[in-house]
């Protein structure tokens, strides 16, 4: 390709940066939230798990006698970012059906509509965070579109599996079926960087027909459970590991893609999860990366993509 990494881009940057946020939950209050630091603070007493117990002590109380407003943690992701100039994606849980580790919010429940105005106010986009029970039907992506088109007024382009559950070609193809533009599962929840080494936005092959899809995938860098619950790091080590995990991708002029949950803002015992969160913005901005949507991106690839094709069948 004659083009230089760099021109790649809008605007010449030389990067890309998608940031973007799964929400599993928007009730401090909430059954479920309980019972997880209640046995939280059991687990660190009694089988030794990483975590503060007074700290843990303080969020149970809040949680029952004081909790967080339902807007303060997309109040302060969307307050860090706008520092930057940056924006970015959310991603909504749906599921038709019922499961354990399901939805913990109702799309009509009118908190939620007031943080899609809130997100879409800021220049945000709001995705699908589906695949919860099943992940490779197409008519249960579907039936989830619906009923964010229904609840919050969206047309989804974009989705991301909650659990980052993928099973290959077969998932993107029930996406692709669904009318999803991209998808943003693909990556690695135990370790940091992208899966495969892929470090650019791509159009996932059919091995079966061989035909490229015309969904985006969206490659994931670097998320928060990874960094403080499967690697168990904190602090500094949690931010310099990320960004080992990042450098590679700003000098191969790829797309950088950050996701930190909601739910782990504004509270004293993930401190950490939110300062690497601000430090990590603070070190990208630094390199002027071309921040936007994930919707935008694909967009972007996909216009790019077929500028290099036109190219290709020109005749010479
Ligand atoms: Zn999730």
């Amino acid at each position: 390709m004659a083009q230089t990494q760099s021109s790649i881009w809008p605007e010449g940057r030389s990067f890309g940066l998608f940031l973007s946020h799964d929400i599993d939950q928007i009730h401090d209050r909430e059954l479920c939230h309980v019972l997880a630091t209640a046995n939280h603070i059991r687990r660190i007493l009694v089988q030794g798990e990483s975590g503060r117990v007074a700290l843990a002590l303080r969020r149970l109380g809040r949680i029952l006698f004081a909790p967080k407003p339902v807007e303060q943690d997309f109040q302060t992701i969307l307050e860090i970012e706008a520092r930057h100039g940056f924006r970015s994606t959310f991603f909504v849980l749906h599921d038709p059906y019922w499961s354990r580790n399901g939805p913990r919010y109702r799309l009509t429940c009118p908190e939620l509509r007031r943080i899609a105005d809130l997100i879409r106010k800021a220049g945000g986009e709001i995705g699908l965070h589906g695949g919860v029970s099943c992940f490779n039907r197409a008519d249960l992506y579907r039936e989830s579109r619906a009923a964010l088109r229904a609840a919050l007024g969206v047309e989804v382009e974009g989705i991301r599996n909650h659990l980052l559950q993928f099973s290959g070609p077969e998932t993107w193809l029930a996406q692709e079926a669904a009318g999803f533009v991209y998808d943003a599962t693909f990556g690695y929840s135990d370790r940091l960087g992208p899966r495969d080494g892929r470090t650019h936005p791509f159009f996932p092959v059919d091995p079966a027909t061989g035909r490229t899809l015309k969904l985006v995938a969206l490659p994931l860098t670097v998320m928060d459970v990874t960094l403080f619950r499967y690697l168990r790091m904190d602090g500094s080590a949690a931010l310099e590991a990320a960004w080992t995990a990042i450098e590679p991708i700003i000098a191969a002029g790829g797309v950088v893609a950050l996701l930190w949950h909601n739910n782990y803002f504004n509270d004293p015992e993930y401190r950490d999860w939110q300062a690497t969160y601000e430090h990590l913005l603070e070190r990208l901005s630094v390199r002027n990366p071309w921040c936007a949507t994930g919707a935008e991106i694909a967009a972007w690839w996909r216009r790019r993509a077929d500028v290099l094709d036109s190219k290709e069948t020109e005749p010479s």
